[in-house]
């Protein structure tokens, strides 16, 4: 008979979130924890990231135009705030004489003509939104950014320097994370969960792949974008808005040569990347980041195009001696994004089973206020953030069709030129062309939802990519919603 382990939480994943989530747990003094997910990670986004700790760096002209975006924008705020106290406590707890998980104090922004009109607006868009929340704008000479010299014909004329936005070594926060759980006692399984366990519709546990079974009063699901096939075994298909795995490659590598850089330089966010950056990681390593292409399924490979790519753009836009780099670890992670774009936070369609998902790009800055908010809502107390992302909900809307249309261009502009394809071809063609692309799309899909840039590049990708769009589009839009049901440990 295979043997049962209980628990007061079991959360599923240990990526950034399910870790902060069991950190905030114990600080709390919560029950008996357990964390299970393969020490390797293969696969997850947080072993792979950058960690910009960014808010008004991530900005795009998505982010103050429609109320959701700016929810969701005031969250990253919210969870901003939250970093400096997050690490002391890391710190505090951490053996003797380890170097401190923060790694850059600041970002620059450098607007440079390698993309396209995009990368223009959106330096805009930031610049406004930091008017709009009372911030100062620091515009800077670039030609001043310590570590930043590009190929003088891909040289940036502008720069913001966003003084509060640094960033922290991902690879050295897990490991400290987890130092602190097993410390206080948490079990860390290092095992990969096969099915979720319901009794009477209620889930109580998982099964995993050594055939132990773990129950637990609650199961908090945070596997990130692999997360989507453990859920699938107890949640129906109207009951799980789709995740997809946005891929990104990035690297780690020691400068043999040149000035190191001193704060995170990026450029503003784009489609088909998270903006071309790079992180000062300390001891003359350093960080460049980051593809991102949208598949079903997470992958642990990458294309030799996202290499040469990436390479590319890091030694031509920000640094000619990157060229001297010597490469210490190749990263492959799968960002966790949902056909609206929005996470997926709280309780799910069946009791016992709670959410914590589907953050895109900066799942990892924010993952303190969510494991703030997951926690006080697995003990029944108030909501921190917004309950717009709740899962149990209709697909946020906030394209037109038309708009989604547009923007697709606007992105596949941007990576055109950015990746230096061959010269032949005006902008406005080429523009043309997108527009058809993406237009005869939308007239063979019938339906009114505009899907974001990524989304309409994979549906594009092959006809089953479409297929399933479509079929995902139809289950999730324009069908009510179920009432979230909810099984907080007290006061439900
Ligand atoms: C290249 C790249 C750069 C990025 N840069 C930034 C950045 O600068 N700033 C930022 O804030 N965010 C960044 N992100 C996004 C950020 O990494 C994610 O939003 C966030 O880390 C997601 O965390 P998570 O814990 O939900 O998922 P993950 O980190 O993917 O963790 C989930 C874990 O669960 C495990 N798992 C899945 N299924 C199971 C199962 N059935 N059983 C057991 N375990 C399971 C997986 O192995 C995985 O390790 C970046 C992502 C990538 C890929």
């Amino acid at each position: 008979m295979a043997s049962v382990q209980y628990y007061d939480t079991l959360i599923i994943g240990n990526g950034a979130l399910g870790l902060f989530l069991a950190e905030e747990l114990i600080t709390r003094g919560s029950g008996t924890i357990a964390v299970a997910g393969p020490r390797g990670r293969e696969t997850g986004a947080s072993q792979a990231a950058g960690a910009m700790l960014g808010c008004f760096g991530e900005v795009t002209t998505e982010t103050l135009r429609t109320e959701p975006a700016r929810i969701k924008f005031e969250m990253s705020r919210a969870a901003h705030r939250l970093w400096p106290q997050v690490l002391r406590r890391l710190e505090s707890d951490a053996p003797a004489g380890q170097p401190p998980l923060k790694v850059a104090e600041s970002t620059h922004v450098v607007l440079n003509t390698c993309g396209s009109y995009l990368d223009s607006v959106n330096y805009a868009a930031m610049t406004d939104a930091l008017t709009a929340y009372g911030e100062d704008v620091h515009e800077v000479d670039p030609g001043e950014i310590v570590g930043y010299h590009p190929r003088a014909d891909q040289r940036a004329l502008r720069a913001l320097h966003l003084p509060g936005e640094g960033a922290v070594d991902a690879r050295r926060l897990l490991a400290a994370l987890e130092g602190r759980l097993e410390r206080a006692g948490v079990t860390l399984a290092d095992q990969n969960a096969e099915a979720l366990v319901t009794v009477d519709d209620r889930v109580c546990g998982v099964r995993l792949a050594n055939g132990v079974h773990m129950e637990a009063e609650t199961v908090v699901v945070a596997g990130g974008a692999r997360g989507a096939s453990l859920l699938q075994t107890a949640l129906t298909p109207s009951q799980l808005i789709p995740l997809f795995a946005g891929r990104g490659f990035a690297l780690v590598t020691r400068r043999v040569s040149g000035t190191p850089f001193e704060s995170v330089v990026r450029t503003p966010n784009r489609a088909f990347a998270c903006g071309l950056h790079v992180v000062p990681l300390g001891g003359g390593r350093e960080y460049l980041g980051a593809t991102n292409s949208v598949a079903k399924e997470p992958l642990t490979s990458v294309p030799m195009t996202d290499v040469h790519f990436l390479t590319q753009c890091a030694m031509q836009q920000l640094d000619e001696e990157v060229t001297h780099h010597e490469v210490e670890q190749w990263l492959v992670g799968n960002r966790p994004v949902t056909l609206d774009g929005f996470p997926l936070i709280g309780w799910s369609a069946l009791p016992g089973l709670y959410l914590l998902t589907g953050t895109y790009r900066d799942g990892l800055h924010c993952a303190p206020l969510l494991a703030a908010n997951a926690a006080n809502e697995l003990q029944g107390k108030e909501r921190l953030i917004d309950d717009l992302f709740t899962p149990v909900r209709r697909l946020i809307q906030t394209r037109t069709v038309e708009h989604s249309i547009e923007e697709y261009v606007q992105h596949c502009l941007a990576g055109w030129f950015e990746s230096q394809a061959a010269p032949h071809g005006s902008t406005s063609w080429l523009a043309t062309i997108y527009r058809q692309q993406a237009t005869a799309f939308y007239d063979w899909l019938g339906i009114d939802y505009g899907l974001g840039p990524d989304l309409v590049a994979y549906a594009l990708g092959s006809p089953h990519n479409a297929q399933e769009i479509r079929r995902s589009l139809r289950t999730h839009h324009g069908h009510s919603a179920p009432e979230p049901v909810g099984s907080a440990r007290s006061g439900d």
